[in-house]
């Protein structure tokens, strides 16, 4: 035997899928038609749930009533507080058996308001923020930014918010310092460039016509939204309101091979798995797809997956067919899809490049997320790796491994964690991304379809 014979038989490669599958291309490219138009379309928490919705229902999904008896291949959904949402397939076997869980997160990094925003500072009117998970600061200032959001105001009427999508709608922004005069500044350090209580946003400059008001142009601001939503000043306290970067999803280089948007952490996981679980007909096991809200801020609260809302629903399941919770958990697997970090030639220093993930091989396997000495992680067990990497072999999925980059550079935890808790088996797998928590992330079009031929294998 040579010895490039033998090094074929014994070393590891995962190969690039442009070169490996390039039947995948066009298919790929047709995938992520519908994944742009999610994208577009959800920009926040709510807005997935309800872009969900309209998807499972047009697919004939119904909203679940515990009292009823459901047979193989029923599919019905539950919408928990409008912030996320848990949808089911049933499979053949009793849920006694286990289910397969598939949990995407539908948060993503942003600018919330304050309780009490809006305010007028040398005749400008702007609204104070409270940055809502892990960002770079300097990254949101001077780029166009669109208002997302719900007011209930205090008869109860529901005001939905959407306003800076549209070609003909206005936009809002973050100011920053023009380089002339920024020599002060650029001494700070960079995590300083913008600071918190900086990220104001400005909302309007024209004064209300009457030289007798005090702070006339935060006036003339609460005359347009009044005549606009209806609401006063009191009513930004019953209020959820987001600031979101205004662009569309975009295709990305001469070969249109990426996406460039906001929100695709985790969006491009949570729009896979939905269409997996869509798709899914006649499981082995019973499915439960969840897209959650709250993983941006470590999943606390009602709707984020440290709370008892999956628990629950897995114990009305398994109520239905009077089997024990304790059971159904123990035999149950499941899928954390979240994204990871793919590994950025102009940046290389902060990945270990044999144990990172890379743009176009595939889907990524991330055995275990945390910090340090895998602090926070939940590290799969090598018989669970085993099986998910059979499942996808078996489907001719192209996955590669990846790591939360090297060893005490930083890390992260995604949802895993909190199912583990639960006595569930579980692992992330997810697509590579770029510029992760920016304004602009990116993605590969042929990892966001393994990943999907990986949900799909992973419900079949
Ligand atoms: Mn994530
Ligand atoms: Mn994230």
């Amino acid at each position: 035997m040579t010895g490039k014979e033998l090094q074929k038989q014994l070393t590891w490669e995962f190969p690039n899928a442009a070169r490996k599958t390039p039947e995948q291309i066009p298919q790929a490219e047709e995938f992520c038609k519908g994944y742009k138009e999610f994208l577009n379309h959800g920009k926040t928490e709510r807005e997935c749930v309800d872009a969900a919705v309209r998807l499972l229902r047009e697919a004939g999904y119904r909203e679940i009533d515990f009292s009823e008896t459901y047979k193989p291949g029923d599919k019905v959904y539950r919408v928990n507080r409008g912030k996320s949402i848990l949808i089911t397939t049933f499979g053949q076997k009793p849920v006694r058996e286990g289910l397969r869980i598939n949990g995407a997160h539908i948060d993503s990094p942003r600018l919330d308001l304050k309780p009490n925003p809006l305010y007028e500072k040398d005749e400008l009117a702007c609204f104070k923020t409270h940055y809502y998970g892990g960002l770079r600061k300097y990254q949101w200032a001077t780029i166009p930014l669109a208002m997302h959001g719900v007011i209930i105001k205090k008869n109860g009427e529901k005001i939905e918010l959407n306003l800076g999508e549209n070609p003909g709608d206005p936009v809002f922004c973050v100011t920053d310092l023009l380089p002339h005069l920024s020599a002060e500044q650029n001494e700070r350090k960079l995590k300083d460039g913008i600071r918190a209580e900086e990220l104001n946003i400005v909302v309007g400059s024209i004064p209300y016509a009457d030289d007798e008001v005090k702070e006339p142009v935060k006036l003339k601001v609460l005359e347009l939204l009044h005549e606009r939503y209806g609401i006063t000043e009191g009513d930004f306290m019953r209020a959820e309101i987001e600031f979101v970067p205004a662009a569309k999803a975009r295709d990305v280089g001469f070969d249109r091979s990426m996406i460039g948007a906001y929100g695709q952490d985790d969006r491009v996981c949570a729009y896979t798995a939905l269409i997996a679980e869509i798709e899914c007909r006649n499981p082995a096991h019973t499915t439960v797809t969840v897209l959650t809200d709250k993983e941006e801020i470590g999943s606390q609260g009602s709707t984020g997956m440290d709370s008892n809302y999956l628990y629950d629903y897995m114990g009305y399941l398994a109520d239905m067919e009077g089997a024990d919770i304790k059971d159904v958990a123990a035999n149950t697997c499941c899928l954390s899809a979240d994204v990871n970090v793919a590994f950025d030639p102009t940046f290389p220093q902060v990945s270990d490049p044999r144990n990172s993930c890379y743009m176009n091989h595939g889907c990524v396997l991330t055995k275990y997320t945390g910090s340090r000495g895998k602090s926070g992680a939940s590290d799969a067990s090598a018989e669970y790796m085993a099986k998910v990497i059979g499942i996808m072999e078996d489907a001719g999925v192209l996955w590669q491994i990846g790591e939360i980059g090297a060893v005490d550079v930083g890390g992260g935890g995604t949802v895993a964690k909190f199912v583990a808790n639960l006595n569930i088996d579980v692992v992330d797998l997810g697509v590579p991304i770029l510029s992760m928590h920016s304004p602009f992330e990116l993605s590969s079009k042929l990892d966001i379809y393994n990943t999907y031929k990986a949900f799909a294998a992973f419900y079949r």
